[in-house]
């Protein structure tokens, strides 16, 4: 393999029923920042049927061209059609860097076309940057427990390929009307020769919370120490309108299930306002929402981490805490509602 050959930054745009999915637009942004350090072009790859009319809002959010298949052989994702459809485009367009979300349809792709194109894979990313004399993509990752961050090289072939967590980049403010080149090519594969056929697509109507998109969350650490102390924190997200989250080791103790864990082996929230109760800031929790925009932490130890990333810190006992503020809130939040009325 000749390494130089390859040039450019690819983005694998993921949509499902012409919708762009946000990660796709936060690794434009990340995508744009390599892309400009490396004086290379920004590229989208756009697979599905009648996708085309996307191309625009890519453009808007940072590519320069678009690689566009559209095909109703492309309609619903498959590892089958689609592993072939971007082996193709990186076998005739060889991209020096290739970003996928780490989704569940992102990381089966990327994953199939590493093993078609045969390169590296860095999967679950949370940090990118670039050598640029060396044209080395930096992809970094927590690793043995996330007691380290690891940063992983593919110094051999092409093109270096990382999946990147939803919510941990950032897109770029679109900007309207910006221009690019759409490149449209053709699918070398026809329905009757494919193996998997998607009959039916039944959507998780089972999902009851929704961290990710929250704009208050209110995290339980194990400081609430039981479902008294628990109950505190939920009926202070009740007050102000916010969502709960969790540490591990209050999902472990069963408090509440696994979908309301935050970090490394949970959610990845960013909300405008994370409230942390009792909880140290370990780094596999704070992997998970140090993106936020305003944290505030209650905790008796003045030595814990996670005031190490809290906007505010407050060193005290959730127990004597929560019942103030639930009071403060509820009587300002009354007023509130009667000015509003008045
Ligand atoms: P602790 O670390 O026990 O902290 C409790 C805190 O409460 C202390 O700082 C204490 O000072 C404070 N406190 C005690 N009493 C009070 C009080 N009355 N008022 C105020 N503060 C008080 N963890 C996650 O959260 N999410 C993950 O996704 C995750 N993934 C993991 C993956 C792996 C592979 C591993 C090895 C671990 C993972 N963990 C994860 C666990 C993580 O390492 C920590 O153990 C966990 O985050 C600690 O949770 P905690 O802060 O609730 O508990």
């Amino acid at each position: 393999m000749n390494i130089e050959e390859y040039q450019g930054v690819w983005v694998s745009i993921e949509q499902r029923d012409g919708e762009i999915a946000n990660v796709s637009l936060e690794l434009l942004g990340a995508g744009r920042d390599l892309a400009d350090k490396l004086g290379v072009e920004l590229c989208g790859v756009l697979l599905g049927d009648n996708v085309k009319p996307l191309c625009p809002t890519l453009f808007e959010y940072g590519a320069d061209k678009v690689y566009v298949i559209d095909d109703p052989i492309l309609k619903n994702y498959r590892t089958e059609t689609h592993m072939v459809a971007v082996g193709d485009l990186v076998r005739k367009y060889k991209p020096e860097i290739f970003l996928y979300g780490a989704t569940s349809n992102g990381k089966d792709l990327a994953s199939a076309v590493a093993t078609e194109v045969m390169t590296g894979l860095t999967a679950d990313t949370t940090i990118l940057d670039i050598d640029v004399e060396k044209r080395l993509f930096e992809a970094s990752r927590p690793a043995f427990g996330g007691n380290i961050m690891a940063t992983i090289l593919c110094k051999k072939h092409r093109p270096q390929m990382a999946t990147v967590r939803p919510k941990v980049m950032k897109a770029l403010e679109p900007e309207r009307g910006r221009q690019g080149t759409i490149v449209e090519e053709k699918i070398q594969l026809k329905e009757e020769n494919l193996r998997t056929k998607v009959l039916e697509i039944v959507k998780d109507a089972g999902k009851k919370v929704n961290l990710e998109d929250a704009d208050i969350i209110v995290a339980a650490g194990k400081g609430v120490r039981d479902e008294k102390g628990f109950q505190l924190v939920c009926d202070f997200a009740k007050v102000i309108g916010a969502e709960v989250g969790a540490t591990r080791d209050v999902i472990e103790a069963g408090l509440l299930s696994h979908e309301y864990q935050i970090g490394q082996t949970g959610e990845t929230v960013t909300p405008k306002l994370y409230f942390a109760f009792g909880i140290s800031g370990a780094i596999q929790h704070v992997v998970g929402m140090k993106n936020s925009e305003t944290i505030i932490a209650v905790n008796t130890d003045p030595n814990a981490q996670i005031f190490e990333v809290a906007t505010y810190g407050i060193v005290g006992d959730l127990f004597e805490i929560l019942p103030l503020l639930i009071e403060e809130f509820k009587v300002a939040l009354k007023e509130e509602v009667g000015v509003v009325h008045a």
